[in-house]
C-alpha cells in the first residue's frame, strides 16, 4: 500500500481561490503529514490568518504534485493540479471546459 504523503502550503495569493497565484516569496511548506494531520494543520493556519483575505493554506498530496497529466487527453498541464485540488479530479482546463459544454 502506498503511504499518504500530504504537505500543507500556505502563503499570500493574488487570487485566494487560485493556488497558482501564490506568491513564491510568501510560500511556506509544512509536513509531510498523513491526510488527517494535514487537514488539521491547514485548518489551523486558515483560522490563524482569518483576517487576511489573500492568505490561504492548501493540503497537497505530494504524489499528485509530481504528476500534472490530464486523465482525459493525457497531456501535461499546470491546470491539472489546480483542478484536482478544487474539484478532486485530474483534468486540464481545456478538457474541463469541453466537459462543461458537452456533458457526457
Ligand atoms: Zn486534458
Amino acid at each position: 500500500m502506498k503511504r499518504d504523503e500530504f504537505i500543507v502550503v500556505e502563503g499570500i495569493h493574488k487570487n485566494p481561490n487560485d493556488i497558482n497565484t501564490l506568491d513564491e516569496k510568501s510560500k511556506i511548506e509544512h509536513g509531510p503529514y498523513n491526510k488527517i494531520e494535514a487537514e488539521k494543520v491547514a485548518k489551523g493556519l486558515i483560522q490563524k490568518n482569518i483576517d487576511n483575505f489573500y492568505h490561504r493554506a492548501w493540503v497537497i498530496n505530494q504524489d499528485i504534485e509530481l504528476n500534472n497529466i490530464c486523465e482525459e487527453c493525457k497531456k501535461e498541464d499546470e491546470s491539472v493540479k489546480q483542478n484536482l485540488i478544487m474539484h478532486s479530479y485530474k483534468i486540464c482546463n481545456s478538457c474541463n471546459l469541453a466537459k462543461t459544454i458537452f456533458p457526457l
